[in-house]
Parts: structure tokens; sequence; C-alpha cells
């Protein structure tokens, strides 16, 4: 089984290797916020559930993540793989996780986890630029527009979204860092933890990542 776990700071390339895994191997791309959007949407108990602290602005509980993950985990495009992206977040949610899985038959075959210096991360998430009218996103270095400030596709006007900026980023660097560390090492204590580069070209990391799925896959 294919089963998957993605972790990755902000910016360090985590939606593109997403992509190409299940372009590759054809497995659902199990992101969180995708999968709640979808429980909302369709009106699921858990949804609803999860809707009300959401419109309260609150977190939403363990719990009610831990159903919604579970409802997206039992359907059948499910049962030969799966790419998790955002969860787990916390230790008792990977339990949750473990549990659910060998009740199953199922178990995480391997946690990639793609590591980028801080300061790296910081370059390139304080760098980027956004089209507000289609969307199309720059970057002053690695991407930067024709003309400073406008769209190249649509000459729409070209901003730095407010979560771009170096001290929203540096929180959100944070916050991840103390999220995920506790994570990283119970995955690597139970010997599934990969980590990999994620400052080499996205195609050698993308090589880097199939030899870890293939070398994993029962
Ligand atoms: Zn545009």
């Amino acid at each position: 089984m294919m089963n998957i776990i993605l972790l990755g700071p902000p910016g360090a390339g985590k939606g593109t290797q997403a992509e190409l895994i299940i372009e590759k191997y054809n497995i659902p791309h199990i992101s969180t916020g995708d999968i709640f959007r979808a429980a909302i949407k369709e009106g699921t108990p858990l949804g609803l559930e999860a809707k009300r602290y959401m419109d309260s602005g609150q977190l939403v509980p363990d719990d009610v993540v831990i159903g919604i993950v579970k409802e997206r985990l039992s359907k059948d495009d499910c049962q030969k793989g799966f790419l998790l992206d955002g969860f787990p977040r916390t230790i008792p949610q990977a339990d949750s996780l473990a549990a659910y899985l060998n009740s199953s038959g199922r178990k995480i075959a391997s946690v990639i986890n793609i590591e980028v210096d801080s300061q790296i991360l910081l370059k390139r998430l304080t760098g980027r630029r956004v089209c507000r009218n289609c969307a199309a996103v720059f970057h002053i270095e690695n991407k930067p527009t024709k003309i400073d400030g406008v769209c190249d596709h649509c000459g729409g006007e070209v901003y730095q979204r407010g979560d771009d900026t170096v001290e929203t980023v540096n929180n959100r660097l944070q916050v991840y860092r103390t999220q995920t560390e506790p994570l990283i090492n119970y995955y690597k204590d139970k010997g599934l933890l990969f980590t990999v580069d994620g400052q080499i070209p996205m195609a050698d990391l993308f090589v880097q990542v199939s030899k870890i799925i293939e070398g994993t896959h029962q």
C-alpha cells in the first residue's frame, strides 16, 4: 500500500511534490483544507460541526478533524494508497490515524519530510507577489513581472498578500516548527520518517521522493 504522509513548512514546495506524486502513482491527494471544505459543502454531520467552530473563530477540535479524515480515508479510492497533506498535526491525531488504519488492515508506509532552511523559506515567501485579478503568482527574485507591479498575463495589479509579510511569515514558520517537531520525532521513533532536502531543484527532489515511495511500497 502506498499510504504516504507529506510534511514540510510553508514554502518548502510541498504542493509541487504532492502534484507530481499523485500523478505518477495515481493515488488521491488528501489535503485537510480541501476535505473540510467538501464535508461542509456536502453538509455531513461532521462537516456541519466543523463549520460551527470555524464560524465562531475557534479551532476545530481533534475528534472532529479526525472524524472527517477517517470519513475520507474510508472511501474506495483510498484503499490502495493516499497522500495525506496537512494531517496529522498533533501526536493524538497521529495515534488516532494509526489506530484507524490498523483497524482496517492498513498502515502508513512512509512519512516524507521536506526540510528547508528558515532563512531560505523567509526569502521564498516574502518575495511572493500575487495578481489581484487572475491570482497568478510571481516572485520578486525567481519570477519577476516584466513591468513592476503589473501582471504579465492580464495586466492586473500585483501585490503582496498579508500573510506573506516578514512578520507573518516568521510567525507561520515558528508555529509550524513548534507544532511539527514532536511529530517528526514521533515518526522517526517508528522508523517511518524520511527527510529530504527541499533546497535542491524540484525535479531532483522528486527523484528522491520517488525512491522513498517505491522503497517503502508494500
Ligand atoms: Zn493577472
